[in-house]
């Protein structure tokens, strides 16, 4: 079997719910004796015994353990895989072979450590645009740099278009992809067994969020994922943002709210006839202010112009 027609099987194995094969890793995988890193930069949060979260640098890991092994949404960057893996045995136990990690979009923030994870065994799963867009150079005009592509050992093996079930430790978790909203690769995970969801970058909690129009995002987009989310979500359900604390369906609701009216302010004054460097000048999200910091109003107020079909220099 060709490399390509074993991706494709795989893919269609997965697209078709995949099982978690019972006893396929080997307890000789088991990491216990990992040392407490002597530099630690991670925080858990335990959000159910068989749910917690990795804060820290880069994108927030979902760790989700259980009797068949753990499945990670995300991996963040390549210097934090060893106490990634760390915290992976100490939460897990004997039970800590690594199944999956689902990338929620191709940011290396969230995908650093995929070679790292692969060598430990996991298969890496994303929506097909991730796998398609590592492998590209592109100019990222948000930050006037390239972004270089990525080697193979960084791709997902497994890839799907819509949505891909994955059954494991008695309970079920949909990666759920959301068109064109932080990238046009983006997954939400939605857990239910332990009523949670992930949302990957589509939710900046807080804070103004990065809309990767380069990579294919969108502000339309970005609220559509929240609309998906609230759809899917109920009075309990956690909700674990890509950057930022964990929130719950009210907090997602007031985020959605905030993306709506910073884009109904630009989309105003957009149609009104002003230049993008008018509307800047004029300030439309001063009131907003302390929600700056990896994106300036500046920065929200370009990608929404932008996702309204303005052009750049
Ligand atoms: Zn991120
Ligand atoms: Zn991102």
């Amino acid at each position: 079997m060709t490399k390509t027609a074993l991706f494709l099987s795989a893919a269609f194995l997965i697209a078709c719910s995949a099982q978690a094969p019972a006893g396929a890793h080997d307890q000789s995988s088991h990491t216990a004796e990992r040392e407490a890193p002597s530099d630690p930069k991670l925080t858990v949060e335990t959000i159910t015994d068989n749910l917690h979260v990795l804060f820290g640098p880069g994108g927030n890991i979902g760790v989700s353990s259980g009797p068949d092994g753990v499945v990670l949404i995300d991996d963040k960057f390549s210097r934090n895989a060893e106490e990634i893996l760390y915290h992976v045995s100490e939460i897990a136990g004997e039970n800590d072979a690594l199944l999956f990690v689902i990338n929620t979009h191709l940011h290396g923030d969230h995908t650093g450590s995929n070679p790292e994870m692969k060598e430990a065994g996991a298969l890496v799963m994303a929506h097909d645009n991730v796998r398609a867009r590592m492998g590209t150079s592109y100019m990222n005009k948000a930050f006037g740099r390239m972004n270089e592509a990525k080697d193979e050992t960084f791709w997902p093996v497994v890839t799907f278009t819509d949505q891909a079930s994955l059954h494991f430790n008695g309970m079920t978790a949909r990666a759920v992809h959301t068109p064109s909203a932080h990238t046009d690769g983006d997954s939400i995970v939605v857990f239910e067994g332990p009523n949670a969801i992930h949302m990957g970058d589509t939710l900046f909690l807080g804070m103004f969020p990065f809309v990767d129009v380069d990579s294919g995002g969108s502000m339309q987009g970005m609220i559509a994922a929240h609309d998906a989310a609230l759809a899917l979500a109920d009075d309990s359900t956690v909700i674990i943002p890509g950057h930022g604390p964990i929130t719950d369906k009210a907090g997602l609701q007031d985020a959605r709210d905030t993306l709506q009216t910073i884009h109904d302010r630009v989309r105003v004054r957009k149609e009104a006839g002003n230049s993008l460097q008018a509307i800047i000048d004029e300030g439309p999200l001063a009131d907003m202010a302390e929600m700056a910091g990896f994106i300036d109003q500046d920065g929200i107020i370009t990608a929404t112009w932008r996702s309204l079909g303005g052009a750049i220099d």
